[in-house]
């Protein structure tokens, strides 16, 4: 009877081990010859169904039934032809960072210890490339919209007079509004739901012709709330939506924020990391002079999931909003409880994980100049798709390509089942395995949304997919 639960056998663990890593690595190897994606049959939905394990299972029948049940019926992300949604493809050597992090199980809530100075390294690398001012906090976060809901927290607490933190929002009396255009993300929306702002108080901005925010628009809002009695603290800008990669006048936005006091948050999910690319550079620029930025090292940067982070200029204020000291938390000079401050005290979480390792080995082996190569193919992909789009007469583009991202859709001899065709479509295509784009609407049609985002993306693939649609449309269309 042994009384921990490390291996009796250690070799047999070693085993497993390489052979978890053998099969890893093949399966990365061949992920061009499998499907994008499969459904999870019913038999496997049958067989992951199982009551607590009482007794102990061998390592190698539970790493056989992961090899059988779970590892195939995967998202599809790492796939070269996954097109949908915004979802990077990983990489290797980021993987091998997942897997040493897994192995030095750090807690990086606080305390003095190598995880903390890896993420403050990783941090610092992204103010260097958003020439983000050094005084600034930051922060990993899950994604940008735990980042995001970060940085507004923080927006929300500078905007109010009363200490929202000791007093709660109700008290304060205020009515606080914050500004989007409406192509923004929902986890800006989330993010006022969970604040105690709601919904209402997140001010819809209309769209010019390129789906950029209108920011004379904005302006007059801002004017009419203000007038009103209201008090317009925040002003949310993308630098690449989710829908068309469009870049919102950012400079613009900063400028009129400044005028009239208003907080400017920078969604740069995907897109901020075009920052890395001189045609994208005068355009993002102005990130640095925004008060908070959210940004994912998952998505364009390739690390696996998931890994997104957050920067904010004005350091006191944030560590002001989260920092909440128990004395079972107090920090010292030296020693183990030193190190401070603590990245608990910038967001809700105090137990982290180590994030900051799988960021750092896929930076440190690939260089950012092999990660802005990967970012100008994939602009360069969705040109190339949206000219053979414009080029066929089947096939119409719905939205101008700014980064990565086109939108577009068959044309069926009856128009009016356009979106019905389209869906199906890609339904089809999903079921098909061999390629996975989704669906979005704009200016209320339905159309295929082509986000290219994974590094293993080829030419040939956006051919095949093209074929594929036009295929699929003149077979089923009405
Ligand atoms: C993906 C995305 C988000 C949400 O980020 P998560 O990392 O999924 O939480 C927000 N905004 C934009 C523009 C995105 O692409």
């Amino acid at each position: 009877m042994h009384s921990d639960l490390d291996p009796e056998d250690w070799q047999e663990v070693e085993v497993i081990w390489h052979k978890a890593v053998e099969v890893g690595l093949d399966h990365l190897r061949s992920l061009r010859n499998q499907p994008v994606w499969r459904p999870t049959p019913e038999h496997v939905r049958d067989a992951l169904r199982a009551p607590l394990p009482v007794d102990s299972t061998p390592i190698e029948r539970v790493f056989d039934q992961f090899c059988h049940d779970v590892l195939p019926f995967n998202t599809g992300n790492a796939h070269p032809s996954f097109f949908g949604w915004v979802h990077g493809g990983g990489n290797v050597y980021g993987v091998i960072g997942e897997m040493c992090a897994a192995v030095m199980n750090s807690n990086v809530g606080g305390r003095d210890h190598v995880a903390v100075y890896v993420e403050r390294q990783v941090l610092q690398w992204c103010r260097e490339i958003f020439h983000y001012p050094e005084e600034s906090s930051g922060l990993l976060t899950s994604g940008t919209s735990m980042a995001t809901l970060i940085a507004l927290t923080v927006a929300r607490n500078q905007a109010c007079e009363i200490d929202v933190n000791e007093h709660g929002l109700q008290s304060t009396g205020c009515q606080l509004v914050g500004y989007c255009s409406e192509q923004t993300h929902s986890s800006v929306l989330k993010a006022f739901q969970m604040l105690g702002l709601g919904a209402q108080a997140l001010r819809s901005v209309p769209i010019k012709d390129d789906f950029t925010m209108d920011l004379s628009a904005l302006a007059r809002m801002v004017n009419d709330d203000q007038r009103n009695g209201l008090q317009p603290f925040c002003v949310i800008a993308t630098a690449g939506t989710v829908n068309t990669g469009a870049i919102d006048d950012i400079a613009g936005a900063a400028a009129l924020c400044k005028d009239k006091s208003l907080w400017l948050h920078v969604d740069a999910a995907f897109g901020g990391f075009a920052i890395l690319l001189n045609e994208y550079q005068e355009r993002l620029a102005s990130i640095a002079a925004a008060d908070s930025v959210a940004f994912d090292f998952h998505k364009w940067l390739q690390v696996p999931y998931s890994v997104g982070g957050l920067l904010i200029r004005n350091a006191e204020a944030h560590q002001r909003a989260f920092s909440a000291k128990k004395e079972y938390l107090t920090t010292s000079e030296q020693g183990l409880a030193g190190g401070a401050p603590w990245f608990c005290d910038y967001g809700p979480e105090l137990s982290r994980s180590f994030l900051a390792l799988k960021v750092w080995f896929t930076i440190k082996t690939l260089g950012v100049q092999r990660i802005a190569d990967v970012i100008r193919k994939h602009c360069e992909q969705a040109s190339y798709l949206a000219e053979q789009v414009t080029l066929h007469s089947k096939l119409e583009l719905m939205a101008p390509v700014a980064m990565n991202i086109a939108c577009f859709r068959f044309k069926p001899l009856n128009m009016k089942a356009a979106d019905k065709t389209n869906r199906n479509i890609v339904t089809q295509l999903h079921l098909s395995g061999n390629a996975a784009p989704s669906t979005t609407t704009i200016r209320g049609a339905l159309a295929i949304r082509v986000a290219i985002v994974n590094h293993r993306t080829q030419m040939r693939d956006l051919d095949e997919l093209i074929d594929q649609v036009v295929a699929i449309g003149e077979k089923t269309a009405c």
